[in-house]
């Protein structure tokens, strides 16, 4: 067996494994029939990063619904977003190459965080609750879908990223606790998992 195959053969030993246990999450807005520009396909999957929009909360889907729209009028597009309240939408197939991180598209999935790099780490904590849930619930499924594991090399900020000088999701924002949950959701399914401040 080559490295490669042996490579594939550990990770669908690892997505047999959470099948019955992770779900994909439910979509509140599929902006995948949106016309934006697509550069290709992934082979490779290596990194989930986040980021933050830098854009107001709107009750409802109207956030994520105007932030797909602004993307649409550029070269970026991004494969997930999740709003303040937990909403969920999808933008891109996980294997579709689009611009959304310097230097990493080919390797990479992205998810737009509706809010902005200058929340408080309490504030995330608290008033960002069901989005970081939401988002420990999306990084979830990309791990059973790629079979990555989920830790500090594979789930990274844009920040880690340095190219294109960006700072989001900011100083603040809890990705140990994100990491951690979202490992609770691969192992035990989805509503443990909700409570982030217990997951220290
Ligand atoms: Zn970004």
């Amino acid at each position: 067996m080559s490295k490669v195959e042996k490579i594939i053969a550990k990770q669908d030993k690892r997505k047999a494994k959470h099948k019955n246990v992770v779900k994909a999450p439910r979509i509140n807005y599929n902006a995948q029939g949106v016309k934006h520009v697509s550069l290709g396909t992934k082979t490779v999957e290596l990194y989930f990063i986040v980021h933050t929009s830098e854009g107001k909360n709107y009750a409802g889907i109207t956030d994520l619904k105007g932030m797909y729209s602004y993307l649409s009028k550029t070269n970026y597009w991004v494969h997930n977003a999740v709003d303040k309240e937990g909403n969920y939408a999808k933008g891109a197939p996980i294997r579709e190459l689009v611009q959304h991180c310097a230097g990493v598209n080919s390797f990479s999935t992205g998810c737009e965080l509706i809010g902005f790099a200058a929340t408080t780490k309490k504030e995330w904590l608290t008033t960002h609750r069901k989005q970081l849930s939401k988002l420990a619930e999306v990084i979830a499924y990309w791990s059973y879908s790629t079979g990555n594991k989920i830790n500090s090399r594979t789930v990274k900020g844009h920040k880690d990223f340095p190219l294109g000088g960006h700072t989001d999701p900011g100083k603040g924002f809890p990705m140990r606790r994100l990491r951690r949950a979202a490992r609770y959701y691969v192992k035990h399914g989805k509503h443990l998992a909700v409570n982030m401040g217990g997951v220290a």
